[in-house]
């Protein structure tokens, strides 16, 4: 029986179309039919009142049950569910001329008594719903069709080449298998468990010296290897780019550190180039706790662990929960925040030496929390970089700084830019710039005015067209924190920027020593061979502007001449300057 026959026969033994849909998918699905009749039921609320297609919510539901994530941090495979939605509606329409209502399909309205009469009286439902139920059943079909063959695909070789909605449900898929044998290995309760999550040190320096393919070949290698070394209660994930977890059983604390020295040691090498890992561990002690929680804990870890020098593997500190609370307390506050109004642009001047004079700002936000009081980016912004939040951040400051330039213009100071920093979020795709676009033309201010900071990082081809299109399009382009790191000569060749700003730490480091002086003597040198101009940040002595002026970088930032400072008091201290009466 096909499922549009089952559905037809369910409808036509009483059950509405979203029972008559889901019961005709349960069975396959793995799924009892009463307990599905009893999960559709209210489903017929919609289409009594009048409202979207009983066929439409039951698809939806099926297609959930068919991808089955239940893991609400699984943010790709709801990427992917959200995705296979939209298709579902607009293949829907499309089939069905626009109709996704009861009302429409049926030509009644459901919610009137006298409407439901002439249903009742002509039959319509058993006429006419099943041509919704069929469209909705073969589209549902194809679907589900089409997550199990990519689904194989990917199991047969590991190599092929995949696509972005193939690549979400292998990574998922493996995230389930994953998550099913750790939470087995909790449950036996025979051996102690070890969460021991690494990453490659300056990974980003390896793709970006050798190629992206071999940064590749590099992680494939990381998991082959992988794949050997686990024995049957090892147990272990490609989390994300060179993240991986191995969740282990042990006994004693030196076999857990063994364990470590040997994956140390089997994975310290990849074709003559040295891989240095940095390790974080969680030995589990309440093993109820979610599995995602301890992974995190293991994150944590790793993370501390890339900051140390002395070693490249650190334990969970209860201490790392108070990130972890902070991390907690940010999002959860960040949307009310942007609803009310608690971060604030915050402006630094930047001087010119030689005038002595503010020749522009930059823009940096602050969250002023009602509470907490001030909380400062370093906070918050790597967490808003992940979770993806910063976006909505920075149209909220750069639509600040328009108004600021607005104001500035309107008082005849034209020779203030002000320059918004640009978080790497945005150059995935091109909707960030229609919104650039959008608050210049909506203030009426000068292009020129609005300068963007992006930060420099290893090379990254798509970037660097981004950056070109910006500056095709008349943008003037920093390079925000230059020689913090990923420092590569070869940005320099890629990427069409106006500016390089050299970095605090980058600085400090050059003069400490004579020969580190003759280096920054050179850049400088050299980016003014590149047409480039220079600004250097976080300058704080006057040692530095002594030496940054004599060398010949007459821009410079830093508390030496003035902390960031809110709007308002940036706003009086130009004017001061350019001796403005404010209106
Ligand atoms: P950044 O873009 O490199 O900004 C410069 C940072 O150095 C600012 O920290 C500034 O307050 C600090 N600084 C300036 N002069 C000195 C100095 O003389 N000495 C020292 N020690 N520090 C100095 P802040 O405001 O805490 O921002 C930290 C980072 O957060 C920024 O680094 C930037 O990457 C990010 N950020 C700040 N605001 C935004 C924003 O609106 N959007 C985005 N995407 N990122 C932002
Ligand atoms: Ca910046
Ligand atoms: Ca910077």
């Amino acid at each position: 029986m096909t499922h549009l026959e089952k559905a037809v026969e369910l409808q036509k033994n009483g059950y509405h179309c979203s029972q008559a849909i889901i019961g005709a998918f349960a069975n396959e699905l793995g799924y009892n039919l009463k307990d599905c009749f009893k999960i559709s039921t209210c489903f017929g609320g919609g289409m009594r009142e009048g409202g979207i297609c009983g066929c439409i919510t039951a698809s939806f539901m099926v297609l959930g049950m068919a991808f089955g994530f239940y893991d609400p941090q699984d943010k790709e495979l709801e990427l992917y569910g959200n995705k296979k939605a939209e298709e579902f509606l607009s293949l829907f329409k499309e089939q069905m001329a626009g109709d996704i209502t009861c009302k429409a399909i049926l030509g009644q309205d459901i919610s009137k008594p006298e409407g439901l009469a002439v249903i009742r009286k002509e039959g319509l439902m058993l006429k006419l719903c099943p041509r919704a139920m069929r469209v909705c059943i073969a589209i549902v079909e194809e679907m589900i069709a089409d997550y199990h063959t990519r689904k194989n695909d990917f199991s047969k070789v590991d190599t092929v080449e995949t696509d972005d909605l193939t690549s979400i449900i292998k990574h998922a898929d493996k995230r389930r298998r994953f998550t099913g044998s750790v939470a087995k290995l909790l449950d036996s309760m025979d051996k102690k468990v070890a969460f021991i999550q690494f990453d490659i040190k300056r990974f980003k320096i390896i793709n970006d010296l050798y190629g992206e393919k071999f940064g590749d070949e590099v992680l494939f290698f990381i998991s082959e290897k992988l794949k050997t070394i686990c024995s049957e209660n090892q147990f272990f994930m490609n989390v994300r780019a060179d993240v991986f977890i191995i969740v282990t059983e042990y006994e004693t604390d030196d076999e857990l550190d063994d364990i470590i020295t040997r994956l140390e040691e089997d994975l310290e090498e990849f074709k003559e180039v040295k891989l240095q890992l940095s390790f974080g561990v969680y030995t589990v002690e309440d093993r109820e706790m979610e599995i995602r929680q301890m992974e995190d804990r293991a994150a944590m870890a790793r993370k501390a662990a890339k900051k140390e020098v002395v070693t490249n593997r650190l334990f969970y500190q209860e201490q790392f929960k108070e990130l972890l609370y902070t991390r907690k307390f940010i999002e959860e506050n960040m949307n009310s925040a942007i609803n009310e109004k608690q971060f604030k642009m915050y402006l630094q001047p930047k001087y010119s030496i030689s005038k002595n004079k503010i020749v522009g700002a930059e823009a940096l936000v602050r969250w002023i929390h009602p509470q907490r009081g001030m909380v400062y980016p370093n906070e918050f912004i790597p967490i808003f970089e992940e979770n993806g939040f910063i976006r909505m951040v920075d149209y909220y400051i750069w639509e600040e700084a328009c108004h600021f330039i607005k104001k500035c213009t309107g008082l005849g100071i034209k020779d203030c830019p002000v320059s918004v920093n640009v978080s790497r979020q945005h150059l995935k795709d091109m909707e960030f710039m229609r919104v650039l676009v959008a608050y210049i033309r909506n203030n009426a201010i000068d292009k020129s005015l609005l300068e963007l900071e992006i930060t420099e990082t290893a090379n990254d081809e798509k970037i660097s067209k981004v950056a070109e299109q910006l500056k095709e399009d008349g943008f003037t382009l920093l390079m925000d924190d230059f020689g913090s790191g990923y420092s590569s000569l070869n940005v320099l060749l890629e990427t069409p920027f106006d500016v390089l700003k050299l970095d605090k730490k980058f600085m400090d480091n050059m003069m400490a020593s004579d020969k580190g002086k003759l280096i920054l003597e050179y850049v400088v040198a050299m980016a003014k061979k590149l047409e480039l101009e220079l600004l250097a940040e976080g300058v704080e002595t006057k040692e530095q502007v002594e030496l940054l002026s004599k060398i010949g970088c007459d821009r410079v930032q830093g508390y030496y001449y003035a902390k960031p400072m809110p709007q308002e008091e940036f706003f009086e201290m130009l004017c001061r300057e350019r001796e403005i009466e404010k209106a």
